[in-house]
């Protein structure tokens, strides 16, 4: 039985007749750059995450990278991220002249750790503290970081927060006493619509959410080439939109991503009955915290024996595929930071044992029992 990663072509198959409809009233309209499809995923967006303003980019990445030019970000500024990430995180900060500067994850939740970045903040300097600008938490496969110890750590040090939620819409995490969802505890959260995230286009797109009125509005400006009126340009953008064709695929996608959503969960919970046995070493299944919405864009399990396992998965017809094998730290663009080996031995040893195995919602449960069954069979 061969299993993949993800199975885009049963989700298109569920929906095709939509998704074509809705393709074809933007070419009908032969509108495709800012028009009413991108007005109304923003507003979508916006009620979804509970946040007031939201702006459709062209990519996840760029979402990060407007979210920082939005701060103010460039030359000779810092901003503090998780060594263990998506390269974008860290390539934003690097792009605008800024200087990354790492914390090590916590290994339970492969999310940055609260205790490391109240350790880093602590031991800076105040020439060092003065030039941090932000700090961006990346939620992680589809589960939020801790804010509410990184929120309050921020305010006392008077620090923006940009939430890289490109894994993790609809994801929640306790704060103050309730529920909140991914995007809406920063200054800015920034969606990624790649193919692969849990809400994806038919190619790139992302989208940034705000409460705040004037980043909104900077930001907006930022996206068209900081133009207002047409043609006088008040600050240097660049063109970050998104277009009608994905806004209209991704309203109708969005209505299904609850129902997608409870899919991948229950995949999670299956999974994690049928290895619970396993998980005292050699295999350690991913833990969803009590009050968190974990929305499993991931299921990354750990195990020493991770290459081996991979392998004899692989041999057996099953993708899997390892998120991520190299820490920021230690990746060779980031040389010049001075960064050395050992230096956060969680991400390391995180970056060695981790294995994503398929969840994805159209997975039945036949097909989960098989790959569990494998991974039994392996030890
Ligand atoms: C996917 C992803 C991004 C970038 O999104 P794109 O839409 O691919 O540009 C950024 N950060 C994280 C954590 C991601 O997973």
């Amino acid at each position: 039985m061969n299993v993949p990663m993800l199975d885009l072509k049963a989700q298109y198959a569920s929906i095709k007749n939509e998704i074509r409809q809705a393709v074809d009233e933007v070419l009908e309209s032969q509108h495709f750059i800012l028009g009413p499809s991108v007005a109304k995923l923003e507003e979508e967006i916006a009620a979804y995450s509970h946040c007031r303003y939201a702006l459709g980019v062209s990519s996840g990445t760029d979402a990060i990278l407007l979210a920082l030019m939005g701060l103010g970000v460039g030359q000779g500024d810092t901003v503090i991220t998780t060594t263990f990430t998506f390269f974008a995180t860290a390539g934003c900060i690097a792009r605008l002249g800024a200087k990354p500067l790492f914390v090590d994850i916590d290994p339970v939740t492969f999310n940055i750790s609260a205790d490391g970045l109240e350790h880093l903040l602590s031991s800076l300097s105040e020439g060092e503290l003065s030039r941090v600008k932000a700090v961006v938490p990346v939620h992680l496969f589809g589960q939020m970081a801790d804010m509410g110890r990184i929120v309050p750590l921020c305010k006392k040090y008077g620090l923006k927060i940009i939430e890289d939620a490109a894994q993790a819409i609809g994801s929640e995490c306790p704060y103050e006493g309730t529920a909140h969802r991914a995007g809406s505890l920063g200054d800015i959260g920034c969606f990624s619509f790649f193919p692969s995230k849990n809400l994806g286009g038919i190619g790139d797109g992302g989208m940034v959410v705000t409460n705040d009125p004037t980043l909104y509005e900077k930001m907006k400006l930022l996206r068209a080439h900081g133009s207002s009126p047409k043609y006088y340009h008040k600050v240097v953008g660049g063109n970050f939109r998104l277009d009608e064709i994905q806004a209209a695929v991704l309203s109708v996608k969005l209505k299904y991503l609850d129902t997608w959503t409870e899919k991948r969960q229950k995949n999670a919970q299956r999974y994690d009955c049928l290895l619970s046995d396993l998980t005292k070493a050699p295999l350690i299944t991913p833990k969803a915290l009590p009050g968190y919405r974990h929305i499993y864009n991931q299921y990354c399990i750990r195990t020493e024996k991770r290459d081996e396992l991979k392998s004899y998965l692989a041999g057996n017809g099953v993708s899997t595929e390892i998120y991520y094998p190299l820490p920021m730290h230690l990746q060779e663009c980031f040389a010049y930071l001075g960064y050395s080996a050992r230096q956060f031995p969680d991400a390391e040893k995180t970056s060695a044992e981790t294995l994503a195995l398929p969840v994805y919602p159209e997975m039945g449960t036949e097909v989960l029992e098989h790959v569990a069954g494998l991974i039994r069979g392996f030890y």
